[in-house]
């Protein structure tokens, strides 16, 4: 198995489809910077669905089992049942999974479920209206985002996973809120430190909550006990209700980081591979595809990329970390 720097295998791959978003969530997108005069990517430097489905078919021929589709807002990018049925259909090709803001959910859902997609992973900051409409800055209300929940549950999406970013002073009352919408359901709410991607959100670590004091919140009035990881280099660390009424998780990228099993690695939109979330570099690959180069040639490319890898970001934060130039999250999806 082809392993990296720190002898951590190549398993996930989180590929961009756009860098496109309906909505501007403070934390990613502040619409200050991803204003009406940003330019976006142009079609033409987008990957196609077939360039896409080469590059999986040759990651999986180096040990990549599952791939997550995000973006940007991944259902913008027309047609994206296309490419799932595309990677569906590879031999190899474990899981394909989705993280989506749930506003095109509610109509894509079935249509993606029949595509081959297996799971779908929804953003969802706050149950309350006014806190979401905040943070996603472009007043889309609640209750859409839980038809699209819903939707993909009658798809078989299921479980789903639900993903909320906790901001202190911001959303953080929200928090026991939304176990308790979802406790019962089957869901799995997975509750986000908050972090410092890209150059464009102003982060600072007094506004991070940290996972301790989620868990603490949330036990009082839900009595939790840890559970164990589903597999290595699992992201999120779960809990579960004492009660037997499900499961929650919290991602620790500030204060527990996971670079230590991190199998993950990165493609934006345009075709530029990353190997860490706040990398500043990427590989071109596009080049390489429209290049007429062979399938062992791109190989060996990312063979190259991964085995001189020793990426540890999180392990690294720090006051003089934060300030570097990073890739943007919108770009290459979280
Ligand atoms: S900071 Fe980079 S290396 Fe660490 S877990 Fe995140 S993506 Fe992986």
């Amino acid at each position: 198995m082809l392993r990296d720097t720190r002898e951590r295998a190549l398993k996930d791959l989180r590929i961009s489809v756009t860098d496109r978003c309906n909505f501007r969530c403070r934390y990613c997108m502040p619409k200050e910077i991803f204003s009406r005069e940003y330019e976006f990517l142009e079609r033409e430097l987008l990957l196609s669905f077939e360039e896409i489905t080469r590059l999986v078919n040759i990651s999986v021929g180096l040990g990549v089992e599952k791939v997550r589709i995000t973006g940007g807002e991944p259902l913008l990018r027309k047609d994206l049942e296309h490419l799932i049925e595309q990677m569906s259909a590879l031999d190899g090709l474990r899981d394909v999974t989705l993280t989506t803001n749930g506003v095109l959910l509610a109509r894509k859902a079935a249509v993606l479920a029949k595509a081959g997609l297996r799971r779908v992973t929804v953003s969802l900051d706050s149950l309350d209206d006014e806190v979401f409409m905040k943070m996603n800055d472009v007043g889309f209300p609640v209750a859409k985002v839980l038809d699209g929940i819903e939707a993909a549950a009658k798809a078989g999406l299921t479980p789903v996973k639900v993903n909320m970013v906790v901001k202190r002073g911001v959303n953080d009352e929200s928090i026991v809120d939304m176990a308790g919408h979802f406790r019962g359901t089957g869901h799995i709410v997975r509750f986000i430190e908050y972090m410092d991607v890209g150059t464009t959100n102003g982060w600072r670590l007094d506004d991070v909550v940290p996972a301790v004091e989620i868990l603490e919140r949330i036990g009082k009035r839900f009595p939790i006990e840890p559970l164990g990881a589903n597999y290595p280099g699992e992201v999120a660390r779960r809990w579960r209700y004492a009660d037997g009424e499900g499961e929650i998780g919290v991602i620790t990228s500030v204060t527990n980081p996971f670079c230590s099993t991190c199998t993950r690695a990165r493609i934006s939109a345009d075709g530029r591979l990353y190997t860490c979330l706040f990398a500043a570099w990427g590989r071109d690959l596009r080049g390489l595809l429209r290049s007429g180069v062979t399938d062992e040639e791109i190989k060996a490319v990312l063979l190259d990329v991964w085995t001189k890898r020793d990426d540890n970001y999180s392990e690294r934060r720090s006051s003089a970390t934060t300030g570097l130039g990073k890739v943007e999250m919108s770009y290459i999806g979280g």
